[in-house]
């Protein structure tokens, strides 16, 4: 039997399946999760709901979005609304910011070294936490899977969510995200060198979670 890791940072774009791998690690292992998209995404939602659109000129928004960032508290990754399309596209936009980005480190590390209910550890999803958040982490694992099939994932979601959805707009829309997230200056996502990568394009959930789990219990042999 291998130790409990502590931090377990889990990297890669959208609907690669981190979400669903990071919460049944967390189980797991008894560990509190945090999904750092849901605090990008909260940020985002502040700024579109003051009114301003999220264009291509970051003047137009960064000092709300720093200051959205700065007042975040844990209750406004409640708010409905965070898991739209519209906020996720904004959410790559504010993300992109410098001040947006150090205002939620600290939150993010506070959580990775003390989570709450007094937790052995902490799982946390995004796209920089092997890489900025959380270097030290026990366990980084880089999720990938196609964009074509991380698109037809997030079109059955969507379906499933009974929201009206076409292929080709969604593979765009990911297409958009994801050279987004990789081109920015600030904490692109791109794998850590001490990253395990995981491929889930031709693995189902339980299959992940297996291939992640045996990584993590043999890391040390
Ligand atoms: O993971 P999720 O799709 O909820 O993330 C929404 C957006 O937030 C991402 O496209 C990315 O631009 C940003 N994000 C980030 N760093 C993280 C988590 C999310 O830049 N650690």
């Amino acid at each position: 039997m291998t130790d409990i890791p502590k931090v377990i940072a889990i990297d890669g774009p959208a609907a690669a399946g981190k979400g669903t791998l990071a919460k049944r690690l967390a189980e797991h292992f008894q560990l509190e999760l945090l999904d750092t998209g849901l605090l990008y995404r909260a940020v985002a939602r502040k700024v579109l709901d003051n009114g301003i659109a999220i264009g291509d000129a970051p003047e137009a928004y960064a000092d709300l979005a720093g200051q959205a960032a700065r007042d975040l508290i844990p209750a406004d990754l409640e708010v409905p609304g965070l898991r739209a399309d519209e906020t996720a596209q904004a959410a790559s936009k504010v993300s992109s910011l410098p001040a947006v980005r150090g205002a939620l480190l600290d939150f993010q590390r506070d959580f990775s070294r003390n989570p709450p209910n007094s937790a052995p550890g902490a799982v946390l999803d995004g796209r920089d936490i092997g890489t900025v958040v959380c270097p030290d982490a026990d366990v980084k694992l880089f999720v990938t899977a196609s964009t074509e099939i991380r698109a037809k994932r997030r079109l059955k979601e969507l379906q499933d969510r009974g929201l009206e959805a076409i292929y080709a707009r969604v593979l765009d829309d990911m297409k958009e995200r994801d050279a987004r997230d990789a081109g920015r200056d600030v904490s692109p996502l791109v794998a850590a060198e001490d990253s395990f990568q995981l491929d889930t394009s031709d693995l189902d959930a339980d299959q992940a979670f297996a291939a992640a789990l045996d990584f993590i219990e043999n890391r040390n042999t």
